[in-house]
């Protein structure tokens, strides 16, 4: 399915797979290593209850379509899942193999055999049998979220609209995700998909004025809109032309408006998009690429696989650094750091004397998103609590009937598969919430 996104050749060479896919033979064989375990706990484990056991034993018999199908009926966007859950920690890390002592059966990779052979072989989402209805659904925000929305809205008969600002659907999948584990082409593969159901997609930003017009043209509005900017670096000098946030890095390179980096790369922060960053600057031909962080090890929020990756990819690791300001030099960037430990209310206190400065040409922060407060705070009765969307946890109802919410804008930021399994339930529960009118009509 041709999506009109060129791959950039030399992004493709520089960013091969993190795992490779399984061929046909290999997928069988390990397939037929999954013990098909009632009450299977890797179903448990996975936010969208996908039916393991059953796909992996379709491969098993040579059933791949319907392998593929068993995935979608639970998740429309499995494909992707496929190549970006943390499946050390969720299906695979709940696999009974574990307790064994054997290694856990790959149900990522068998996942993403059994989509992507579908899909290459013109697959199609299954399209259910049900009545059109007339109700006009707007989903806002083009993620993982609204597309599960989305998708499961118009299968269930509603005319939906997927609204987003930016060209190209697919949210943080099409530009925020590292390209060894998922491409830009993919993520826009999977959009197609959905589009094939029927949903339609707009281009418009909405303000506080659009709110109001998108109230007025649908029936129901779901927010999907994920968190807002990166947090930014708050020292001194952080406005320097060498300071650039990880996510517009990472989009840069997928977008291929950004091919090279310079040779020394500092990334603050040691989360899972730090991670990211700082291997995609490798990479992109990053001499030295350091990560800053405030504790220790075992404090980061990325995943050890993650930071198990960026070792082998030459990324080294600075402990219980701090940085308090930059400065742009003749030769690039002087970061200002202190060394910090915790003090007994464990608040990171400065060490005296440890002032220290790094030489580099880029700093990428990665300390996080703020929540789209703006856009939120304008979508009238929508209450917030820590800068979060408060739904019904049931039918995901905003304190706005109209308005419905899931995602990261809901849970402050999770997992892709956490985004789809919330915008799914929201459309079972809009379903639910019209079918007793409970939601008012504009
Ligand atoms: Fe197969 Fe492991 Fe799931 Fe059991 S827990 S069904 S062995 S993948």
């Amino acid at each position: 399915m041709d999506t009109g996104f060129v791959v950039d050749p030399d992004v493709a060479a520089r960013f091969p797979d993190l795992h490779p896919p399984l061929g046909k033979r290999a997928a069988v064989v390990e397939a037929n290593r999954c013990l098909n375990c009632f009450d299977a706990p890797c179903m448990s484990a996975c936010p969208t209850h996908i039916d393991v056991p059953q796909f992996i034993k379709k491969i098993a018999s040579g059933n791949v379509p319907g392998s593929a199908k068993t995935i979608l009926e639970a998740n429309v966007l499995g494909a992707s899942c496929s190549r970006v859950c943390p499946v050390e920690v969720l299906c695979e890390g709940s696999c009974v193999m574990h307790g064994k002592s054997e290694r856990p059966i790959e149900i990522g990779r068998l996942q993403r055999f059994a989509m992507e052979t579908f899909y290459d072989a013109g697959g199609k989402l299954p399209l259910r049998r049900r009545e059109e209805r007339q109700q006009r659904m707007a989903c806002l925000g083009a993620g993982p979220s609204s597309l599960a929305c989305a998708a499961e809205l118009r299968q269930l008969g509603f005319q939906v609209t997927v609204i987003d600002r930016r060209a190209l659907p697919g949210g943080l999948n099409t530009y925020g995700v590292a390209e060894y584990k998922l491409r830009t082409a993919d993520s826009l593969r999977e959009v197609e998909m959905i589009r094939g159901l029927g949903v339609k997609f707009e281009v418009r930003d909405i303000d506080a004025a659009g709110l109001e017009e998108l109230e007025r043209e649908f029936d129901v509005v779901f927010l999907g809109v994920g968190l807002g900017a990166m947090h930014r670096l708050d020292v001194e000098g952080s406005t320097s032309a060498g300071v650039i946030d990880a996510l517009e890095f990472i989009e840069g390179y997928k977008t291929g408006a950004r091919l090279t980096v310079a040779p020394r790369v500092v990334v603050v922060g040691a989360g899972n998009t730090a991670i990211d960053a700082a291997c995609a600057a490798k990479r992109l031909g990053a001499e030295t690429v350091t990560i800053l962080y405030r504790r220790q090890r075992a404090n980061i929020s990325a995943f050890d696989f993650e930071y198990e990756h960026a070792l082998r990819e030459g990324v080294k690791f600075l402990w219980t650094a701090l940085p308090v300001g930059l400065r742009e030099t003749e030769d690039g960037i002087a970061l200002a750091c202190l060394e910090v430990a915790p003090d007994e209310a464990g608040l990171l206190v400065p060490l005296e004397g440890s002032e220290f400065t790094i030489e580099c040409d880029v700093v990428i922060p990665a300390i996080g998103q703020s929540p789209l407060v703006d856009l939120l705070s304008q979508a009238r009765g929508v209450s917030m609590e820590w800068g979060r969307v408060v739904i019904d946890r049931a039918t995901g109802q905003t304190t706005n009937p109209k308005y419905f919410a899931g995602g990261d804008c809901v849970n402050g930021g999770r997992e892709v598969v956490d985004a789809i399994a919330d915008g799914k339930r929201a459309a079972l529960g809009i379903a639910a919430v019209l079918a007793g009118n409970e939601v008012a009509n504009g």
